[in-house]
């Protein structure tokens, strides 16, 4: 849909793992392929992002690659047994390894035991089934079943977080970066941050390879809770990370949480994506639940730039369906008088290519402008028209095909790619021409161009200018 303002980010797997159908995505409404890196070897990932670049240009939009590493998420081993059940008031053991007959589950965490305390809980498979440890030894924990459930294998464990130690930029973590960074990924995020230095730890890592990449830090743990503004400075992006974050905190604290990292990272000006089974029943059925359909309508009421698919594009049965059902949804909440700017209530601003994008977006209201056109080098002009949540279309133009593609993720941005000029006259006229051709927009209408003047000077976002179409 055309006029939808948030974007769609959807997870990439082997239900869509042909040209044609990941071009089918994109004519649904994909802004962005997520490649999850929990899963699959790089080849598949290389592969999957090469597909995606042509079938983007292919349909000439702009699709932008999020790279999601997945950190420190610790992992049951494999069961003797196929699907052994844990009954109530099972005797557990937990040990270190990779393989073990129930009642022992292993865990592949090497020391993970040292630390656990009488009435600790490990949650096993996303919280599915739940143990109280009793006692815990180096090398192994016993416990009792206090919710039952079927095991499988590799599955993911929660451990109490005091006693978890590995870093968040896993050694893995920083081979499939390595790679990431070679293929040239638009985003790259960062699973089970619980710090600032985290990301900084990822950034210099990037830099150290002469590399820049934008961060997005996916909110999942009490420690990112509790450093959320120091997190969310130091972040090119940020997560909702449902998921993870409804094992680490009980469901009912969910929605509150989902409020408030929206608000502190529309508050520093970040986009904001919310993720994790918001069209769940989609994996297999046609259609969502109303209360599914309801969560998306109301992450966009909240204000998020980003809603995300996960197993629904991934391995669902039905991934273009689902991206199909996600952009009406979100058009149609978007077209309610439910939502509408929130730039007056928003905080002072900050810099001034900040209240430039402000007031363009006032300005376009006030005298009927039908597109805010902005010029962008670097991508923060587009960023930043995005973050005031202009009312009218935006559209991104700039001569860097990267900036073009990470201006995907950009609530509200169409972005373009336009040649170099030396004037900011000849890019206003270019744009011009440009929405015309495209019927984007008729003669006479007016417009509000945003650049950084003289152009090359490095000089920032400065400039506001007032045209109507010739
Ligand atoms: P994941 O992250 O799918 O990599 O676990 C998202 C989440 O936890 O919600
Ligand atoms: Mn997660």
């Amino acid at each position: 849909m055309r006029d939808r303002r948030a974007k769609i980010i959807c997870t990439i797997g082997p239900a869509v793992d042909t040209s044609e159908a990941l071009e089918g995505l994109i004519a649904a409404g994909m802004d962005v392929a997520r490649l999850n890196f929990s899963h699959g070897e790089h080849p598949d990932h290389a592969h999957r992002l090469a597909m995606v670049r042509a079938a983007a240009v292919r349909q000439g939009r702009s699709v932008a690659i999020l790279q999601d590493l997945c950190g420190p998420k610790i992992r049951t081993g494999t069961f003797e047994q196929s699907k052994p059940m844990v009954a109530m008031g099972d005797r557990v053991e937990l040990i270190e390894g990779d393989h073990a007959a129930y009642p022992q589950i292993a865990i592949q965490e090497h020391g993970f035991a040292a630390a656990l305390r009488p009435d600790d809980r490990v949650l096993i498979d996303d919280g599915r089934i739940s143990l109280r440890v009793e006692s815990s030894t180096h090398g192994r924990a016993k416990c009792v079943a206090e919710i039952a459930g079927e095991l499988r294998d590799r599955v993911g464990v929660h451990l109490p977080a005091r006693t978890v130690q590995t870093p968040s930029f896993t050694d893995k973590d920083k081979v499939d970066l390595e790679f990431g960074l070679a293929q040239g990924v638009d985003y790259v995020a960062l699973s089970f941050v619980r710090a600032a230095n985290d990301l900084k730890e990822v950034r210099a890592f990037c830099e150290a390879r002469g590399k820049s990449v934008p961060i997005v830090s996916k909110i999942e743990t009490p420690q990112a809770i509790e450093d959320l503004e120091a997190i969310v400075a130091e972040s090119d992006g940020v997560m909702v990370a449902r998921g993870d974050l409804g094992v680490e905190f009980p469901p009912e604290q969910v929605p509150v949480l989902q409020k408030r990292i929206i608000e502190v990272a529309r508050r520093r000006r970040i986009p904001v994506i919310v993720a994790t089974e918001m069209l769940q029943s989609m994996v297999t059925a046609t259609r969502p639940t109303r209360a599914e359909a309801s969560d998306v309508a109301h992450a966009v009421f909240d204000g998020a730039d980003a809603v995300m698919l996960s197993a629904e594009s991934a391995t669902g049965k039905h991934p273009q369906l689902a991206v199909e059902m996600m952009s009406r949804i979100v058009a149609t909440a978007e077209h309610s008088t439910y939502v509408g700017s929130d730039r007056a209530q928003s905080a002072a601003r900050s810099s001034l290519a900040e209240s430039i994008a402000f007031n363009a977006a006032d300005i376009a209201e006030e005298v009927k402008a039908k597109a805010i056109v902005a010029f962008t080098a670097s991508g923060l002009t587009s960023r930043l028209v995005s973050q005031a949540r202009a009312l009218v279309p935006i559209f991104a133009f700039s001569s860097n095909e990267v900036t073009c593609r990470r201006a995907a993720l950009h609530w509200g941005v169409s972005a373009h790619q336009a040649p170099h000029v030396e004037r900011s006259e000849d890019m206003v006229k270019f744009a011009s021409a440009y929405l015309l051709e495209r019927g984007l927009v008729s003669r006479g209408d007016l417009f509000v161009a945003v650049f950084g003047a003289p152009v090359g000077s490095g000089s920032g976002t400065n400039s506001i200018t007032v045209r109507s179409v010739a």
